[in-house]
């Protein structure tokens, strides 16, 4: 038996062929393909405008840097999250305010919050929440407390594609300026590598679109000169290359057409899960079930309070019967890159309690169910040797 992964990707004939198409055709980068993917993608989502990029990285910088973030600005975002989601702001030379997380549903806390605009002097410019395993931050706090604070709100939703905050669609943007998903091959679909910040913002959307692009624009309509040919271009701003190519778009476009169907076995996976693990000595997430949500990842807790075992050993447990899981995250203050902050980490008691306790099982639309019953299965060993 080969090894069952955490997260993987699912890719059919389809999708193939899809890529095969392109690599036959005119455009290898940026193209027709790319402009499709973006249509689809806001359709889908319900929101104005979308940018694709190479990675959710890349739409992270993006927009934190069309967002106007600079040197000497705060940030905030979760302590629980991918690197990326602190990294954004700090390439930007902004300084980040990390943030404890709420143990009922792993996302920032948004009292911790609120108590902290209270207290520091300069306000944060943005306000990065981060969708946990695809379940929603309380966004409709969150925006209220943008109100009052004058931030702006960069959701990092690359956990989050299909995701729904009450009624509303993660990536409709009803609460954010702007929002940013990620297509890297353990997310809900994949263009192999890649990612998108969506906005109804039109202004904010001319400059993702030149950010992503060198800073140039070729639309004569933002020239600040004439134009002398038809070759003519401008740079206005700094900007990188962060384009997607069309190869990826392609992928990108026929997986997208599957996501309702990665949606309903991610989901019943869950429910699988919930039934057979529910009498364990785990905490489970106190998610409100008027949020649906992605089911990216499939995270528990051991509680101390009921066995001597602990997350290690089950994790090395599995591991030796060839079931890989792993835990999402490591406190982003606890990176020795983040060291020179000096963070409190009597700050972040939440945050250190999920990671010496959390762990995420397998989860992801081709786990068939016998592979499930035998990690089930191995989990209620453990427990019982
Ligand atoms: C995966 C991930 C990213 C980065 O996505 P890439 O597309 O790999 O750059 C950022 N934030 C979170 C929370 C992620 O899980």
């Amino acid at each position: 038996m080969n090894f069952i992964p955490y997260s993987r990707q699912n890719i059919s004939k389809d999708d193939i062929n899809n890529v095969i198409k392109i690599l036959k055709s005119d455009y290898l980068t940026s193209g027709p393909e790319t402009e499709k993917f973006e249509k689809l993608i806001s359709n889908y989502l319900g929101v104005k405008y979308a940018v694709v990029v190479n990675s959710a990285t890349s739409a992270l910088h993006l927009s934190c840097l069309a967002l106007g973030l600079k040197k000497n600005d705060y940030f905030c975002t979760s302590n629980n999250s991918f690197v990326a989601s602190a990294n954004c702001g700090v390439l930007c030379g902004a300084k980040p305010v990390l943030l404890d997380i709420d143990l009922q549903d792993f996302n920032l806390c948004i009292r911790t919050l609120s108590e902290k605009l209270k207290q520091i002097k300069k306000k944060p410019k943005i306000v990065i929440p981060v969708h946990l395993a695809g379940y929603p931050c309380k966004m409709d706090k969150l925006k209220k407390l943008s109100k009052i604070y004058k931030f702006k709100i960069l959701e990092d939703a690359s956990h989050a594609f299909g995701s729904f905050f009450k009624k509303n669609k993660i990536g409709s943007c009803k609460y954010s300026d702007i929002a940013v998903f990620s297509f890297h091959p353990v997310k809900i679909f994949t263009s192999g590598e890649g990612g998108v910040a969506v906005t109804n913002d039109y202004s904010l959307y001319e400059k993702l679109k030149i950010l992503r692009n060198h800073g140039i624009t070729k639309s004569k309509k933002n020239f600040i000169y004439k134009a002398k040919n038809f070759a003519y271009y401008e740079q206005l701003f700094l900007g990188l290359n962060y384009r997607l190519s069309d190869i990826h778009a392609s992928l990108g476009i026929s997986q997208l057409n599957k996501i309702n169907i990665f949606y309903k076995k991610r989901i019943s996976l869950k429910k699988e899960y919930d039934r057979q693990l529910r009498d364990l000595p785990f905490i489970f997430p106190k998610y409100n079930i008027k949020n649906k949500f992605s089911n990216h990842l499939y995270i528990l807790m051991i509680n101390p309070k009921k066995t001597q075992k602990t997350r290690n050993q089950l994790m090395n447990y599995l591991r030796k019967r060839k079931i890989i899981t792993s835990i999402h995250y490591m406190p982003i203050h606890k990176q020795p890159y983040y060291r020179k902050y000096k963070f409190n980490n009597k700050m972040f008691k939440n945050c250190n309690f999920f990671y010496e306790n959390a762990i995420s099982l397998p989860i992801y639309p081709n786990l068939s169910s016998a592979k499930q019953k035998y990690i089930i299965l191995a989990i209620k060993k453990f427990f019982k040797k």
